[in-house]
Parts: structure tokens; C-alpha cells; sequence
């Protein structure tokens, strides 16, 4: 192996920012990775593609998807107005089936984090619950939206998150609000229980959604794994990144049984357009997320490796705090840190 093709989705906002930034780490690290080729595919998606084609993912996009081997997206900003289209993301998550959400939050060195040690990964479901965007007036004034839960669904993210926890401390926390949504919580819980049945080594720690926002403040080193529906985990990821730094640092990887989507947790952040201010390292890590998951699947020691060096750089480069952005308290340019991150791995070889 060693020759991929990657699907690189630039987005709004800051997207194309963080997303050129991450591309100079990428080549750096593939001059260091002798044999590892990461050919990109540059995909139109966005705000700018809706006067274009009607659409903020054309068919082209969706092709140029479908031939890469990963996807590395950046931040897209989605229109509110009912009947705009979809978030590019969710699109992406549904046609492909990403259905796993992952999304690790951890102290960094030199960062201010909330505590020292925190070391937690929230696994979100990614496919249904209220992100089905179905919703309809049956009034004027009065709305419903749907949540779509499965079993299906539930139980193998709920799988997902337990393998994943063995691999770790191995524990995990399941959230949801099933005293008010007694049927659709009610499913999810009742697959996670099943099949924690399949993993007795696990500690598994029940919370509902408003005491698990608790939680994370009061204790979150105590967390390992957290797993989810979609809205309760997507709510739960800005907090979690909030507790280790802010977005600037947190990546998150939505996985598939054949494809993968990596993206830092962040959005389009449009008041920081083009002023070369924003932190990439978000976005940075979740290419070496990429670079991760194409290892294991594949089975390619230089792929892992090469996301081993993307990691180390960043910590080198924190650890030194010279090079800091405006969100933890520096003056350096989105540029200037993917810069310093890219000269570390090289210097480091
Ligand atoms: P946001 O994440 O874009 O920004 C919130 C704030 O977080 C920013 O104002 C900034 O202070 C901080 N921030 C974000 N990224 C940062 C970085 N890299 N470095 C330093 N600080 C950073 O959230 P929002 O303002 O609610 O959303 C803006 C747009 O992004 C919306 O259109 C939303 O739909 C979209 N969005 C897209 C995705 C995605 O593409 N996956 C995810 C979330 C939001």
C-alpha cells in the first residue's frame, strides 16, 4: 500500500485556512515517510456550490467521494432557512454510513485544560436521532421533528464503544434522557446493556444527559469512553473540548464499515475568515486520525507511523510554547503553527 487517495474538502469560513495548514503538515510528513503518498482530490462543498448547482454537495463531489480511499473535510457553514439543504457533514455521515462519531479529547501540554489529566473519547451515533432533519408544521406556530432511533443503530455503536473501551481503561459511560424519552432512549439503553453483556470487563456508569454536563465538569477525569445518541453527543463534544483547550485542538473521526470522514470538531468560525488567526491543530489531528484508521485497515505500519509523527510534532511544538495562537493566549498565525509543526516532524525524521 502506501498510495491513497484522499477526498479534501476545504469548506467555509476558516475551512480552507485549517485545511491548507493541515496539507503542509501532510507533506512534511510524507517526506519523512518514505514510500506513503497521499494523493488529494480536491471536491467542491459548501455555501459556494448552492448558487452553482442548487446543492452544497454536487454529483461530481459525490463521485470524487466515492473513488478516495478517505475523506479529510473541513469546516462547513450550513444555511438555517427552512428548506436550505442539509449540512454537508450529515450527507456525508448518511450516504456513506459513517456511523461512529469519534471524538477524543485529551490534555495537551502548555494548553490551559480543566483539569491535568483528562483523558476521555466521546463516541457519538452519527446516522439518526433529530439530525433526520425531518421536520414539518402542522400549524402555523406548531412544529414537530422527528427522532429516528434504531436498534440496529444503537447496538453497534454501542459495540463500537466497548471494543474501543477495551482497548482502553475500560470504561464506559452511556448517556441519554430516557426518563423523558421513554421509548427512543428506551431502545438505546436496552442495546447498550445487551451488549455489555459481551464485555463483563467493562464498568459501565449509566447517566442522563443534564448530569453527564455535570459530570464533565465536576470529574472528568473519571471519564474513559462516553457513548451517545447523535444530539446528546454532539453537545457533549463542545463541552469535552472546552475542558482540554476549546475547539482549536479537537479532532473527531467518522467511521464507516468502508469508509472513513475526518474533520476537526469545530465549525466554519466565519468571523475569523481570512485572517489567518485560527488554531489548525484541530484539524491537524484529525488527519493523523486518518492516517490511524487507513494503518489499521490496510495494515500499513508506515501509515501509523506517520500519524505517530503528526502527534509528536504537535506535542513538540506545545511542549516548547513558543508557537501559540490567539485561543491560548499567543499571537502566532494559523500558518506560522503549521509551519513549527511541519519543521518539527521533519527535523525529527
Ligand atoms: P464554530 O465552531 O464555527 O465557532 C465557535 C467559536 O469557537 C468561534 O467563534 C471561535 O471563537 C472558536 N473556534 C472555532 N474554531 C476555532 C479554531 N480553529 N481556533 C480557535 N478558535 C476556534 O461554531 P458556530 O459559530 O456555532 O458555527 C459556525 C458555522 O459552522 C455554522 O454554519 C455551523 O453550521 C457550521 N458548523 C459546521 C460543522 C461541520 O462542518 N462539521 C460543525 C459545527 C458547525
Amino acid at each position: 500500500m502506501g498510495i491513497y487517495r484522499i477526498a479534501v474538502i476545504k469548506g467555509d469560513g476558516i475551512g480552507p485556512e485549517v485545511i491548507d495548514a493541515t496539507m503542509r503538515v501532510l507533506e512534511a510528513v510524507q517526506d519523512v515517510s518514505k514510500g506513503l503518498e497521499l494523493k488529494p482530490l480536491y471536491v467542491e462543498a459548501g455555501l459556494e456550490c448552492i448558487p452553482k448547482y442548487g446543492t452544497n454537495l454536487p454529483e461530481h463531489s459525490i463521485k470524487l467521494l466515492k473513488e478516495s480511499d478517505a475523506c479529510l473535510k473541513g469546516p462547513v457553514t450550513t444555511p438555517e432557512e427552512p428548506g436550505s439543504p442539509r449540512s454537508v457533514a450529515v450527507t456525508i455521515r448518511v450516504m456513506f454510513d459513517l456511523y461512529a462519531n469519534v471524538r477524543p479529547c485529551k490534555s495537551l501540554p502548555n494548553v490551559p485544560s480543566f483539569k491535568p489529566n483528562i483523558d476521555l473519547v466521546i463516541v457519538r451515533e452519527n446516522t439518526e436521532d433529530l439530525y433526520s432533519g425531518i421536520e414539518f408544521e402542522l400549524t402555523p406556530g406548531v412544529a414537530v421533528a422527528m427522532r429516528v432511533i434504531t436498534w440496529k443503530a444503537c447496538e453497534r455503536i454501542a459495540r463500537f464503544a466497548f471494543k474501543l473501551a477495551m482497548s482502553r481503561r475500560k470504561k464506559l459511560a452511556y448517556v441519554h434522557k430516557g426518563n423523558i424519552m421513554k421509548i427512543t432512549d428506551g431502545i438505546f439503553k436496552s442495546a447498550v446493556l445487551k451488549v455489555a453483556q459481551e464485555f463483563p470487563e467493562v464498568e459501565i456508569w449509566e447517566l442522563r444527559i443534564d448530569a453527564a454536563t455535570m459530570q464533565l465538569v465536576k470529574r472528568p477525569e473519571d471519564f474513559d469512553v462516553l457513548v451517545t445518541t447523535n444530539m446528546f453527543g454532539d453537545i457533549l463534544s463542545d463541552e469535552a473540548a472546552q475542558l482540554v483547550g476549546g475547539l482549536g485542538f479537537v479532532a473527531g473521526a467518522n467511521i464507516g464499515e468502508n469508509y472513513g470522514m475526518f474533520e476537526p470538531v469545530h465549525g466554519s468560525a466565519p468571523k475569523y475568515k481570512g485572517m489567518n488567526k485560527v488554531n489548525p491543530i484541530a484539524t491537524i489531528m484529525a488527519s493523523k486520525m486518518m492516517l490511524e484508521w487507513l494503518g489499521s485497515k490496510y495494515s500499513d505500519a508506515l501509515c501509523l507511523e506517520a500519524a505517530k509523527k503528526i502527534e509528536a510534532g504537535v506535542f513538540k511544538v506545545l511542549k516548547e510554547g513558543k508557537i501559540r495562537t490567539y485561543d491560548f493566549g499567543g499571537d502566532a498565525t494559523t500558518t506560522g503553527m503549521a509551519e513549527a509543526i511541519a519543521r518539527k516532524i521533519i527535523e525529527m525524521g
